[in-house]
């Protein structure tokens, strides 16, 4: 487990996004004097936090087109955000607030293995898909999974696919945090998310029941 939160990258920081990361970024702001905040810091991404963490790029001495308050993974090193408490929640599913839909190893001809190699979880398209571990992600596309995202983590990757948007491509990321919304992407009938897991590294048809 790190002792800081790991930069969860530049799309994550938009307008209506709510973590307790942003909190925790903006306590630190106003520890080393850069908050702009009339109310707070709070969970939701606000101009107040940019214009705090504008402040905090003049004070690295950034160039005036790296202070836009914008974070980016240099000054959120450095800014040495503490890990939070929802880094070590358990995830209950992979889309909060989901449960599945078609279970995995179902047998079907639609299948190409005929079985299904992943669990479904049917969610509108923009549902928020979570990472059920701390780890690293790598993004992909695929014509049957379309857009992709692998997190591995423990010597397993676990595969999130039919993705409409993705917060992250690379990079660590803590349990909890949100990494791609449900979409239905390459080949999909309908808004869900296919979620499998295989050994880290492993191919098609080396899934195992997806759990964490
Ligand atoms: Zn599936």
């Amino acid at each position: 487990m790190p002792a800081y939160e790991p930069f969860p990258g530049a799309a994550f920081f938009r307008a209506g996004r709510r973590s307790p990361i942003i909190t925790a970024m903006g306590k630190r702001l106003v520890a080393e004097g850069c908050g702009k905040y009339r109310t707070g810091p709070g969970p939701e991404w606000t101009d107040a936090d940019r214009q705090s963490y504008a402040a905090w790029q003049r004070k690295l001495d950034l160039s005036a087109s790296d202070a836009d308050g914008m974070p980016g993974r240099q000054s959120w090193d450095r800014l040495h955000v503490p890990v939070t408490s929802a880094a070590t929640a358990h995830v209950s599913s992979p889309v909060p607030g989901h449960a599945v839909t078609t279970p995995y190893h179902k047998r079907g001809p639609h299948w190409s293995l005929g079985y299904h190699t992943g669990a479904d979880y049917a969610a509108p398209k923009g549902t928020p898909c979570v990472a059920v571990l701390s780890g690293s992600v790598r993004a992909g596309h695929d014509g049957s999974f379309g857009d992709y995202l692998v997190l591995r983590s423990g010597g397993f990757d676990y595969w999130y696919c039919h993705l409409s948007h993705r917060d992250v491509t690379s990079g660590s990321v803590r349990a909890g945090q949100q990494v791609a919304e449900v979409g239905s992407t390459g080949n999909a009938t309908g808004p869900h998310l296919h979620f499998e897991k295989r050994p880290a590294g492993g191919r098609f048809g080396s899934d195992v029941a997806p759990s964490w």
